[in-house]
């Protein structure tokens, strides 16, 4: 006897998208059958006329993270918490390493954090800010014990040390573990921003300029060099640009392994947000670009040029980002865990930009499959966990901040009208989130030690 069947629902596995009935059986996956053929259930969800998912697998993200010399306003609870109401099952989150400490002390801190609070699985990625022999060292057991990607930020003093970086590229790639680079020239970034301040462009208006397409696109270039010599296989996070694409496409035709990710706000905001009134909520790291990048990268999600869409959810309340006064001191992110799956049905899919298939492909299968964490997690198959949204394709939500589960006080996208949201959320065979309530106990997330990285994962 299974103990929940969802029946009727349009399904989106591996092979197909189809009429299908999913059986679970305790966490796992147990059956995909033909419509009207699972042995009986325990408890039966009847879900005609809705799509069945497997829940995302966000990526990147940052919860209960000091920066700025602030602390973000979500943790591991609440941020779970709208990751479960937005039909994410999974998050892979960015720890950080304290410079002097080793890696492994910035994951336990990271650990401790989540400990008890998750609502949905978790993993970490590890941040490196001090690329010294020992961390080198340190890079194998590391990756042995399930954190297998490495944050490069080429910023913040990276330039200063890239002939450490790239002794610790090396040593990455020996222990196959991913590098996953925010690629901007902290160079030309710097001279852009000097020029804007001398001359008293001090408000957000000017944010965009000081961070121009091509600071992007040279880091891009420049960190694919890197990987080249090291023999390091990358993942360019939250790319936001045309010329940065081309760069992407330079580097795999070169032959190096390199898979790209975006992020939801390059795809439905453009940087003329930073000439309204409180611009400064639109403040993210890139900017938000032209018109012509947000469409290119359209493109890029329907040409395979990009492989993963993740949140970045990094997110403050509005007066932590308001009234600085000047535009270099105004803490970048936002909320997104909520939004990311029923925003990019509704303007890609539900608009005729990318495939439903394709949109499971970017925001489930690819990152379980890049990030060691495939086929337990990202695909609807047998034996796999459990993890799945029962997906309305007609309801309309119009974006509204205290409607939403973070504890960030406003929303980027803060009236848009959604058709589609997650009706149900289930997480290893438990309802987590219905009628966007959500129904999970806090520290109910498990922990997730990933694979090492598979070079060939576009083939597993
Ligand atoms: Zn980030």
């Amino acid at each position: 006897m299974l103990d929940l069947a969802i029946v009727g629902a349009t399904t989106v596995t591996p092979s197909a998208t189809v009429r299908a009935d999913v059986g679970i059986e305790g966490a796992r996956i147990r059956r995909v059958a033909k419509p009207g053929d699972l042995e009986p259930a325990v408890k039966t969800v009847d879900a005609r006329g809705m799509l069945l998912l497997p829940g995302a697998v966000d990526a990147h993200t940052h919860l209960d993270a000091e920066m700025f010399n602030a602390r973000t306003a979500d943790d591991f609870e609440s941020g779970t918490a709208a990751a479960a109401a937005g039909g994410v099952t999974c998050v892979i989150d960015y720890a950080f390493q304290t410079p002097g400490q080793t890696l492994a002390q910035g994951i336990e801190r990271w650990q401790e954090k989540a400990r008890g609070r998750a609502s949905v699985d978790y993993g970490f990625h590890i941040a490196v800010w001090d690329p010294s022999q020992a961390v080198c060292d340190e890079a194998a057991r590391v990756v042995e014990n399930g954190v297998a990607s490495f944050k490069i930020f080429m910023m913040q003093g990276f330039e200063e040390r890239a002939r450490d970086y790239l002794r610790f590229f090396t040593a990455a790639a020996k222990a196959h573990g991913l590098l996953t680079i925010h690629a901007e020239d902290q160079h030309l970034i710097g001279y852009c921003t000097e020029r804007l301040l001398t001359a008293g462009n001090r408000s957000v208006a000017h944010f965009a300029a000081s961070r121009p397409p091509l600071s992007e696109a040279a880091a891009v270039a420049r960190a694919a060099a890197m990987c080249k010599l090291a023999g390091a296989p990358a993942y360019f996070v939250h790319l936001s640009s045309a010329a940065a694409l081309r760069e992407i496409r330079r580097a795999r035709a070169a032959g190096l392994s390199v898979a790209a990710e975006t992020r939801p706000i390059y795809l439905y905001l453009t940087e003329e947000r930073y000439l309204e009134p409180q611009g400064e909520r639109y403040v993210g790291l890139p900017p938000l670009r032209s018109a012509a990048d947000r469409d290119a990268l359209w493109q890029a999600l329907a040409d395979g040029t990009i492989d993963v869409v993740a949140t970045d959810h990094c997110c403050w309340k509005l007066s932590e980002k308001l009234g600085l006064d000047r535009f270099t001191r105004i803490r970048p992110g936002m909320s997104n865990l909520e939004t990311l799956v029923p925003m990019l049905y509704c303007e890609g899919v539900a608009k005729g930009r990318i495939s439903l298939a394709r949109m499971v492909d970017l925001v489930a299968t690819n990152p379980a499959k890049i990030f060691g964490l495939y086929p337990r997690k990202g695909a609807i198959v047998e034996g796999a966990d459990a993890d799945l949204v029962i997906f309305d394709p007609n309801r309309k939500v119009v974006v509204r901040a205290p409607e939403m589960h973070s504890r960030s006080d406003y929303d980027v996208f803060e009236g848009f009208e959604v058709t589609g949201w997650p009706h149900m959320t289930i997480s290893r065979g438990q309802v987590i989130a219905a009628d966007r309530k959500v129904q999970a106990r806090a520290g109910r997330g498990d922990y997730l030690p990933r694979a090492a990285f598979n070079a060939q994962w576009r083939s597993l």
